[in-house]
């Protein structure tokens, strides 16, 4: 198994990373040789054996590297965008900062997380001509599961990233990896970045320390401060095929293969979408309740009723993600100041305030969470009224939703083309409503109300 084996259907990226981790790996080698010769002068003087045989080793190291960067170089065509790691190999496929781009569930962290493996690989096939990213070896398991020492992946509940946690990380970007091959910072909400934060960001990008790499995800480009994306190597993730997604979903996850295919045709290439339907029985159950939607809005009673309900529901699961997750981390930040055992424990001197900071994070999350709830909803709406389109027009493209046959073709036939593009209209603008902090009553209100009148 290698380290890209859960990147489904992204086969040029993956070339890509894996000349770029090739030859990130040439640089290492050729690095830690020459620090052997270094401090095998200091050691020993000049002139000894001891000096003699390691700089033969490091020569040996140096011209193995410039050996295998040659011929990548042949292979490929240099990027644009390349920075070399030392700036005299010009042909490096290696760079310090990169940013994944990729809709929604393609596969961005996933994308990056590999690359971080694959960077911090230390198989002994390597020598032997193996690219990096084995998958087996201890740097890239305890990179993939999360506990490379050298590899920090910052995920954020909260909307946005302050320049507070920005400024950590780039303190952290200055420093030589502890152990492993190179210091990996992955940012999975490039997006989120404030522009205070990533003006902070923006001078570690420009003047990385030799051995750190950034990786950012971003849904796009453009959700990408302009002056971090311009110096970044871009790559894009492709919305993998349906059938790549059902394999992977039977293969890592052990799926029945009709629920398998049933989940991947729905989520239309989103894999973790796919993978939380094929998995969560209630994810299902949420979801045939929001595509029985458009049947229950005949009248204007049925409107506002069936928009309390997804509202509801958001709320609904997320208290759950609250519940799940807040009570634990309350309870950890008590017991790590000190508090006295039990909830109603009294916490020490001085620590009210730190407190008050994860309550106001707890519900800055709880917000997000219920937005996200809508905006899958939102999302499933509109691959119901595209399969009502699809089956208007007879177009022989395969329908996401096939269990909801019957209804689409009782809505595809009492209406016409217009109005289900005005109804998909009316679910696009309810989603930059809920954008613009609309209330989500108001906003789903007047959703509802719009499918009704089509
Ligand atoms: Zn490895």
């Amino acid at each position: 198994m290698a380290v890209w084996d859960d990147l489904v259907g992204q086969d040029r990226v993956t070339e890509t990373l894996t000349a770029a981790a090739r030859d990130a790996d040439a640089y290492v080698t050729a690095a830690e040789a020459a620090g052997a010769e270094e401090r095998a002068e200091h050691r020993f003087g000049t002139g000894g054996r001891d000096t003699a045989a390691a700089t033969g080793a490091a020569a040996e190291a140096k011209a193995v590297a410039e050996a295998e960067a040659e011929a990548d170089a042949d292979a490929q065509a240099p990027a644009p965008h390349t920075e070399p790691p030392d700036g005299d190999r010009s042909t490096s496929q290696m760079t310090h900062a990169w940013l994944f781009t990729g809709p929604p569930g393609s596969g961005r962290s996933t994308a990056a997380r590999a690359f971080a493996a694959a960077l911090q690989c230390v198989s002994p096939d390597r020598a032997l001509g193996a690219a990096p990213g084995c998958g087996f070896c201890d740097g890239c398991h305890t990179a993939l599961i999360g506990t490379h020492a050298d590899v920090e992946v910052v995920r954020t509940d909260l909307l946005s990233i302050g320049v507070k946690e920005t400024r950590e990380l780039v303190r952290r970007a200055q420093l030589s990896p502890s152990g492993g091959r190179w210091q990996v910072i992955v940012l999975e909400d490039a997006d989120r970045l404030t522009e205070g934060s990533g003006n902070v960001l923006l001078k570690a990008v420009e003047e990385p320390a030799p051995r750190t790499v950034w990786l950012l995800c971003a849904p796009s480009v453009e959700d990408v401060l302009p002056t971090i994306r311009s110096r970044c190597r871009h790559l894009t993730l492709r919305t993998p095929p349906v059938e790549a997604v059902a394999d992977l979903l039977m293969r890592r996850d052990g799926i029945e293969p009709e629920l398998a295919h049933a989940a991947a045709r729905a989520t239309q290439g989103h894999i973790g979408r796919a993978r939380r339907l094929a998995t969560d029985e209630r994810a299902r159950s949420r979801r045939a309740a929001v595509l029985r939607l458009p049947l229950r809005v005949d009248d204007i009673g049925g409107c506002l009723k069936a928009a309390q309900e997804l509202v509801d529901a958001a709320a609904e699961d997320a208290k759950q993600v609250a519940e799940e997750v807040d009570t634990k981390e309350t309870e950890e930040l008590r017991a790590a100041l000190g508090a006295a055992a039990g909830p109603g424990g009294r916490l020490p001197r001085g620590t009210a305030g730190v407190m008050k900071d994860l309550e106001k994070r707890q519900k800055t999350r709880g917000t997000r969470t219920q937005r996200d709830t809508l905006d899958l909803a939102l999302t499933d709406l509109t691959g119901f009224y595209r399969d009502v389109l699809a089956l208007q027009f007879g177009s022989s493209v395969a329908i996401a939703n096939t269990e909801q046959r019957d209804a689409l073709e009782r809505i595809a036939r009492g209406s016409t083309p217009e109005r289900t593009l005005r109804r998909i209209e009316a679910i696009l603008a309810c989603r930059r409503a809920l954008d613009r902090n609309v209330a989500p009553l108001l906003a789903v209100e007047a959703m509802t109300l719009a499918l009704r009148a089509g």
